[in-house]
């Protein structure tokens, strides 16, 4: 059984036995992975710090197959993010970035984009200024990444290009996005965004860095906030648990 070596975000632990501890990591070579780590609580474990939450590790894994845990035989950290434990909201936002990507991706489903995506959104939250945004930015790229984005250029249900010049969009969830106006009646559960709203959520979805220009109003913040809050909880199947705690 070949070994892996992988780049991995620490995502959840639990302790087992004496000394060992069961970790679902994420890492960047085979996705989602829930390891036992043998003797990793021990003292003077070669695995200390490897196994840290939200931290990132050079992992080694023995990988058994779809049903069985593997197994973890090296852990050593790599990076670990200092704001996170002096900064309440940049820890709430890391547990949700953890929270996404233990709930949305599948074990053993590599997604080595949102690998890096989840590593430079993680090195950033000590930011105030832009830490919102940059979480906004995480989500949409785990909603692209794995398939689940809603349709914000074009209608969901006619494929027409919906200009965002105009006042108000009809956004629904069952229905897959934004609705054209033409569409709109008839169609169930919709909510409503602005014009500036749903180009803010453009701009964020974009690669490149005119994101960071953007100005955001608190108002406009909050429906984005809330937009892609019921997205991802509609993908999940519940709201996250750290949802409540992000702030608008
Ligand atoms: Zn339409």
């Amino acid at each position: 059984m070949p070994s892996i070596r992988t780049p991995a975000i620490v995502l959840r632990t639990y302790d087992v036995f004496e000394t060992s501890t069961v970790a679902t990591v994420f890492t960047r070579e085979i996705g989602k992975v829930s390891g036992l780590a043998k003797g990793a609580r021990r003292l003077k474990s070669p695995m200390q710090g490897g196994l840290d939450l939200l931290a990132i590790s050079d992992i080694v894994l023995l990988h058994k197959g779809t049903d069985a845990l593997d197994l973890i035989i090296e852990a050593s950290p790599q990076e670990r993010f200092e704001s996170l434990r002096r900064d309440l909201a940049a820890l709430y936002a890391g547990y949700y970035i953890a929270e996404l990507l233990s709930d949305l991706t599948d074990l053993h489903d590599p997604h080595p984009r949102l690998f890096d995506a989840a590593m430079v959104t993680l090195r950033h939250l000590g930011d105030p200024i832009l830490r919102q945004r940059r979480l906004f930015r995480f989500e949409l790229a785990c909603l692209r990444e794995l398939g689940l984005m809603p349709a914000i250029d074009h209608c969901a249900h006619c494929g027409e290009l919906v200009d965002a010049s105009g006042d108000a969009f009809a956004f629904g969830l069952a229905t897959g996005g934004v609705i054209c106006p033409a569409c709109r009646p008839g169609q169930p559960h919709v909510a409503t965004l602005s014009g500036v709203t749903l180009g803010a959520i453009r701009a964020l979805a974009e690669p490149g860095s005119a994101w960071r220009k953007l100005a955001l109003t608190p108002a406009a913040s909050a429906t984005i906030r809330a937009t892609l809050g019921a997205v991802i909880s509609h993908a999940i199947g519940r709201k996250p648990r750290l949802l409540p705690y992000l702030g608008a």
